[in-house]
């Protein structure tokens, strides 16, 4: 590996400097919100580069045979989750795994359609590690941690060789090594790729081989089981509650450890190209519990989305960035220009990124091309029949390589566009429009991957490491596989061995009689308002002031607005909506119900998140900080991570209280990537 690993030799000097200023984190000024404490991320003192491999060999390890007296609790059966399921079951220990869906393989990872990165360099094009991580650092603009974008990139190597082993069947060049093309905000082709699947294909793998550890009995897997709450015991996270979703029977499965792998909350928006179930209750159930949520509102807008056509559409759907390879993105430069595209001269195009963007053109980072998109839309150059999308033309890609070659790339791609539309895209230009996508935001952990509880741990899209403000394209499938085959099988177990010969709580003791009391309860009274407006409509009103206030452009006014709608709507959740049925069967309104109950307070916690960061970093735009309609960053006062704890007043009302927020923070100092204003220009 050393000979790809390139460090920066200029870098070191001026960050020392930098890491001689006591942090002084700015008041919080936002109404209900406080100051809390500054956070210890346990990233081992020293060089970045090595601190993964210093802190993973001072690990302590649980003997062979002790192995099995431990039990671990898994949320999520996705890539992150699969993994570390799959790796802590080969290794022996007792593991439950839980989802929601009716077999491990339907985990939202499925639908990744792009590819996952690497960093090992084999194209010759200048690709290193130290290259990987400044793409990533840079990329996320220098709001995460630098130590873990070297793990992420270290372990990329090894990533791509164990699902490959495992039986990902990635792409291969003609003389048989594996293929890779580029994805926005790099230089360089590190992608790794399954055609249009590879979500698809690592997910088969990852599902196998957890399959595989069911079939030699250290798996119990629990499908159409939903997590509905955290067994907290001293403090310490002791198990989950469960509900079987077919049954209705609501049962304790206790632990010596939790792992949430439960995925990201992008469907807080209601319109976003994650699936219909995806949701936010595991972690935000953990949140409430006291598990801090850090960066809440950094949430990706996927500049390739499909658009929405109609009011009445129930999702969004991704075009892979994959397309920006090929595509050309351009609006008509008249605005509200009804002609049809193939009607409009090329001097009546306005290839806006390329112009704006030359060295990066179509393949400038997500949150650089979703908000480039976002101003065309307001300066009335959208087109569709909302007018709220832009043209993704493959033309000069057809002429230029034929469409077979097209077809052999993205031909699933241009399908699955045909079926959602009914346009051909080989005769006429794609339309797309930023949709909620990824979120960098999630539950806070430290170096250890260990939530604010002790003994809780989370993986893969759930967390908030590695993406900072924005995440790279292809980063994300190769997050979760790190987190879930090569960080969690080594810091649970770090956990696990001070806690040898530890009893697992009793079925019939306090923390686990408490912990099915409130899920009983809570689902009690979703079904005691016997209102007249179902969780949908919430769901979708929700999404609508979200995109309004909280969107890919937030002025101060219009998050305070939207905080404001935030909270009157959830006040009519809980006094309006209606959820039929009972809770000891089959209830598909009442799963709605229990999710979006949680959206409506975790969309308070991302205006807050959102009002309190004043300044512009990646996904997150406030109006108010921009340079020549550029992001403009304030390392100065705001390089750290906001970790937010939510409380509301001991024995209040279901849902109704006021919430109050606490921000913690983490300093973020970086060494190896010299600080520096995002251009790619
Ligand atoms: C359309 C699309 C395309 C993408 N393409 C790419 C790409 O090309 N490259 C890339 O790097 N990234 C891509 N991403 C992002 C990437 O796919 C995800 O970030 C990643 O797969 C998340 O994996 P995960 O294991 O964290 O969660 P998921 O795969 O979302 O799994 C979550 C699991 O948690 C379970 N779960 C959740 N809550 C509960 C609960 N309360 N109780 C029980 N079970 C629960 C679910 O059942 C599921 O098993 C894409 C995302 C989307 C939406």
């Amino acid at each position: 590996m050393s000979n790809i690993f390139r460090k920066n030799p200029a870098a070191a000097a001026p960050a020392a400097e930098a890491d001689k200023k006591p942090f002084v984190a700015p008041r919080v000024t936002v109404a209900g919100a406080s100051n809390g404490t500054v956070l210890d991320g346990k990233v081992p003192d020293g060089d970045p580069v090595t601190a993964w491999n210093r802190r993973r060999d001072a690990y302590k390890l649980v003997g062979a045979l002790n192995k099995r007296k431990f039990t671990v609790v898994v949320i999520g059966t996705g890539l992150a989750g699969s993994g570390v399921a799959a790796a802590l079951g080969e290794q022996g220990y007792n593991v439950h795994s839980v989802t929601f869906h009716d077999a491990p393989r339907r985990a939202h990872s499925i639908a990744a359609q792009g590819g996952i990165n690497a960093s090992r360099a084999r194209k010759v094009d200048g690709d290193s590690i130290y290259r990987f991580v400044k793409d990533t650092v840079k990329g996320g603009d220098f709001r995460a941690r630098e130590a873990e974008a070297f793990r992420l990139a270290e372990e990329s190597v090894r990533v791509i060789d164990h699902m490959n082993a495992i039986g990902a069947p990635f792409a291969r060049e003609y003389g048989g090594t594996l293929a890779t093309r580029s994805f926005g905000g790099v230089q360089v082709s590190r992608t790794y790729y399954t055609r249009g699947q590879t979500g698809q294909q690592l997910q088969l793998a990852g599902a196998q081989a957890l399959l595989r550890q069911v079939n030699r009995g250290t798996i119990t897997l629990h499908t159409r089981s939903e997590m509905l709450d955290l067994i907290m015991e001293d403090g310490r996270a002791r198990g989950v509650v469960i509900r079987d979703l077919v049954t209705g029977e609501v049962k304790a499965i206790p632990a010596h450890a939790v792992v949430l792998a439960s995925g990201g909350y992008g469907s807080v928006f209601f319109h976003s190209t994650l699936a219909l179930n995806s949701n936010a209750s595991a972690a935000w159930r953990a949140h409430r519990h006291g598990a801090y949520m850090a960066h809440t509102s950094m949430i990706q807008f996927h500049p390739t989305a499909l658009p929405v056509n109609s009011k009445w559409q129930s999702k969004t759907i991704l075009m892979s960035e994959s397309l920006r390879n090929d595509g050309r993105i351009w609006v008509p430069k008249k605005k509200g220009d009804d002609r049809d595209p193939a009607a409009i001269p090329e001097n009546e195009r306005d290839y806006y990124l390329e112009r704006k963007y030359p060295a990066f053109g179509n393949l400038c980072p997500r949150d650089i091309a979703s908000r480039a998109a976002t101003e065309q839309l307001e300066a009335g150059h959208g087109v569709g029949p909302l007018k709220n999308s832009v043209y993704l033309d493959f033309k000069d890609a057809i002429n230029r390589l034929g469409k077979d070659t097209i077809k052999e790339r993205y031909g699933n791609l241009f399908t699955m566009y045909e079926h959602a539309t009914g346009e051909d895209p080989y005769e006429a230009p794609m339309r797309i429009a930023p949709g909620a996508h990824f979120t960098m935001g999630g539950l806070w952990t430290d170096f250890d991957q260990m939530s604010s509880i002790p003994g809780l741990f989370v993986g893969g899209e759930a967390g908030w490491a590695y993406h900072g403000a924005n995440r790279l394209g292809a980063n994300s499938l190769l997050s979760a596989c790190v987190d879930g085959w090569f960080t969690l099988p080594f810091s649970v177990p770090n956990y696990l061995a001070d806690h040898l010969n530890e009893a697992l709580p009793a079925d019939d003791s306090p923390s686990v009689q408490e912990a099915l009391g409130r899920v009983n309860a809570r689902t009690q009274a979703l079904l005691d308002v016997k209102g007249t407006k179902g969780p949908t409509q919430f769901h979708r009103e929700l999404g609508e002031i979200l995109y309004r206030g909280c969107g890919v452009g937030r002025s101060k006014a219009g998050l305070i607005k939207a905080r404001e709608e935030v909270r009157a709507l959830r006040d009519e959740f809980w006094k309006n909506v209606s959820v039929p049925g009972v809770g000891s069967q089959v209830n598909q309104t009442l799963e709605k119900a229990g999710r979006v109950a949680d959206f409506l307070e975790l969309a308070e916690l991302m205006c807050v998140d959102a009002l309190d960061r004043e300044e512009s970093a990646g996904a997150h735009f406030r109006v108010e900080h921009q340079d020549e309609g550029e992001a403009k960053r304030d390392d100065e006062h705001w390089t750290f991570v906001s970790a937010w704890q939510t409380e509301s007043p001991a024995g209040s009302a279901q849902g109704i209280a006021p919430l109050t927020f606490t921000r913690h923070v983490e300093p973020l100092t970086f060494s190896a990537v010299p600080m520096a204003t995002r251009s790619y220009k």
